[in-house]
């Protein structure tokens, strides 16, 4: 789905699509944790509908990002899985609040965590009551200034091993650009990842948050196709 929600046109233009590929899952964010201040911070509980409407009007599970525990009843109320961003993971008051949520988690790791970091902080999830747990690798800074992040392809596999839980890669957050983002899923599937998150709206040079790295509905049919060895059709 796309980064942010924005209003209930786009919400439903880009669910109907995904939808009619097969894609299960819809996330997006009403709070955004912005690296600006003056930068869209999402519409808060408002958004929080349209994406649930969206979601239902299209038999899609919801997702969606809790920055504050302020915000874990409305966003539990609306989601079916709560997202955990990365520079929320070593927040660990936040981590025993949503893992007590009563609703699966995706746990995104943090920019710069260590594996053992972000297992860790799967730990808080998992022991205040959250066994539906999903680990998301979304790329870690390094010295490259070509992507983003560095996606660590690495991890994708060593996380496996060491957790039993579901590994997923979000490739849009790791590039930061949207003409590697088939390669880059297409590596993460075949190192053994469960899932890909990748960032989709109708009009990606409108978009009120990471407008360089959305892929349009088309661009997403291509991606999709890309793929087509590895994911379930409709
Ligand atoms: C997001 O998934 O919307 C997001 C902000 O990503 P991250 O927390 O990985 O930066
Ligand atoms: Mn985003």
């Amino acid at each position: 789905g796309p980064c942010a929600v924005e209003d209930p046109d786009q919400m439903d233009e880009v669910a109907a699509h995904l939808a009619g590929r097969g894609v299960r899952i819809l996330r997006a964010g009403a709070f955004k944790p912005r690296t600006s201040p003056d930068a869209f911070q999402g519409l808060g509980e408002p958004g929080l509908a349209m994406l649930a409407e969206a979601a239902r009007r299209h038999g899609m599970a919801a997702v969606t990002e809790v920055t504050d525990i302020r915000w874990i009843d409305a966003c539990a109320r609306h989601a079916d899985m709560l997202q955990v961003g990365a520079r929320n993971m070593s927040n660990f008051e936040l981590l025993r609040a949503v893992g007590a949520a009563g609703r699966p988690v995706l746990l995104k790791r943090g920019l710069a965590a260590t594996l053992d970091e972000f297992l860790h902080a799967a730990e808080y999830v998992f022991r205040a009551g959250c066994t539906r747990l999903v680990l998301c690798e979304r790329g870690i800074r390094t010295f490259s200034r070509d992507t983003r992040f560095t996606l660590d392809i690495s991890a994708v596999p060593l996380l496996k091993m060491r957790a039993r839980l579901p590994v997923v890669v979000d490739v849009s957050h790791a590039a930061g650009r949207r003409d590697i983002l088939a390669p880059l899923a297409r590596a993460a599937l075949a190192a053994g990842a469960d899932g890909v998150m990748v960032e989709v709206h109708p009009r990606p040079h409108l978009a009120r948050s990471d407008g360089a790295q959305q892929l349009d509905l088309p661009q997403f049919d291509a991606f999709a196709d890309a793929l087509a060895p590895w994911i379930p059709g409709p």
